[in-house]
């Protein structure tokens, strides 16, 4: 996936390694913009559809 701020990639394996679970807010290990992912049961686009989101304050 890519961080909608600054386009870079954030990996799955480096979110199951921070251990951050979904709706919890993180920080973009590149650019620090605070963001949160969700997960859509039973999508079109499969099993699982996971989004991810800029968290606005
Ligand atoms: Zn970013």
């Amino acid at each position: 996936m890519q961080c909608p701020d600054c386009e870079k990639h954030i990996g799955w394996d480096w979110l199951e390694d921070e251990c951050i679970e979904p709706n919890e807010k993180f920080e973009c290990p590149n650019c620090g913009v605070m963001l949160r992912y969700t997960i859509d049961e039973g999508t079109y686009f499969g099993a699982q559809h996971k989004t991810i989101e800029v968290v606005d304050d």
